[in-house]
């Protein structure tokens, strides 16, 4: 075996990358059945307003019960859907899934009040998003403002086809969020006169706050540039009493993390609800 042949490294690194790409296709295959066998589901994770602690939303994520191989993480199989094409059927489910969802809240007198949608570069690009948003929003009745698109800073930079789209989709009344900011390579100046209305600030900026003086100093920094360039700042991955209270300081408006909850199924998310709707969520004094 590879090992065995020991220093051979370029042998060791075909074999390994032939048996990623074989996993690849398997995964593929199994994605493309899972789409049509009701394998996939989304789960909701609360954003809760840093100022008064309502919740204002939720951000709705991909979850895979693969029948042998059980829950397979998006990070694993969105990037095989977006290689073979498969994020455009997945990502019509994801939306129309979503817009079903918001309904049935509303239905149950137990609105949320917003719900954020990943939408990959993939079908910026090769999917009129504008129409099917739109199409899926009237169809169900709902207002635009119950639903946001995240797109990721490496999507936005892929050209004006993608930023011509985004800018449809924002002016028809759908909020458009920037994910993982802080993960590519833009800086602030750079999103000026960019469709978004929201930034969010990636979980790894939040995790630096625990690493010294130079993580506080370049959130505060970001915090106070976004609010400059009148963006909404989201907090990603907050876990902690501390991190929060420092955000809250900041002036960041929007929290998501496992502090408050993590992503949950529709179930446990309408528990959720009841359990939240009448009382604002704790809050510690910043
Ligand atoms: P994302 O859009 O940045 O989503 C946030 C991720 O951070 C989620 O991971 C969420 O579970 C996780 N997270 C939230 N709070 C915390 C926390 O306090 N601590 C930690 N450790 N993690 C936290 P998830 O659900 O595994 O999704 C990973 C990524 O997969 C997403 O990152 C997004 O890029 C992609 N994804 C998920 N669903 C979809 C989808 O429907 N379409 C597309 N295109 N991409 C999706
Ligand atoms: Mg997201
Ligand atoms: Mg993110
Ligand atoms: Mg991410």
């Amino acid at each position: 075996d590879a090992k065995r042949e020991g220093k051979n490294t370029y042998r060791f690194f075909c074999r390994s990358s032939a048996i990623t790409s074989l996993k690849n296709l398997e995964i593929k295959d199994d994605l493309r059945r899972a789409l049509n066998h009701n394998e996939l589901q989304l789960a909701y994770q609360p954003q809760i307003c840093a100022r008064s602690g309502r919740l204002v939303g939720c951000e709705a994520l991909l979850r895979w019960h693969h029948p042998d191989k059980g829950w397979i993480p998006p990070d694993v199989f969105i990037p095989v859907a977006e290689q073979s094409g498969l994020i455009l059927p997945l990502g019509r489910w994801v939306i129309l899934e979503a817009c079903h969802q918001i309904k049935a809240w509303q239905n149950a007198g137990n609105a949320v009040p917003r719900v954020s949608v990943n939408v990959s570069f993939v079908q910026l690009l090769r999917e009129d998003m504008h129409t099917l948003l739109h199409d899926c929003l009237t169809g169900l009745d709902l207002a635009p403002d119950c639903l946001a698109v995240e797109v990721t800073e490496s999507s936005i930079m892929r050209g004006e086809e993608a930023i011509s789209q985004l800018r449809k989709i924002r002016k028809s009344g759908i909020r458009v969020a920037l994910d993982d900011f802080g993960t590519g390579y833009s800086s602030l100046s750079a999103l000026k006169g960019l469709p978004i209305d929201e930034l969010k600030i990636d979980k790894s900026f939040v995790t630096d706050l625990n690493q010294g003086t130079d993580g506080k100093a370049i959130m505060s920094a970001v915090i106070a540039m976004a609010r400059q360039l009148n963006l909404e700042v989201v907090a990603e991955g907050v876990e902690t009493d501390t991190e929060l209270a420092y955000l809250r300081q900041k002036g960041a408006d929007i929290i998501q993390g496992y502090y408050f909850s993590k992503p949950l199924l529709h179930g446990e998310f309408s528990a959720y609800l009841n359990q939240h709707s009448a009382s604002r969520l704790q809050i510690v004094e910043g």
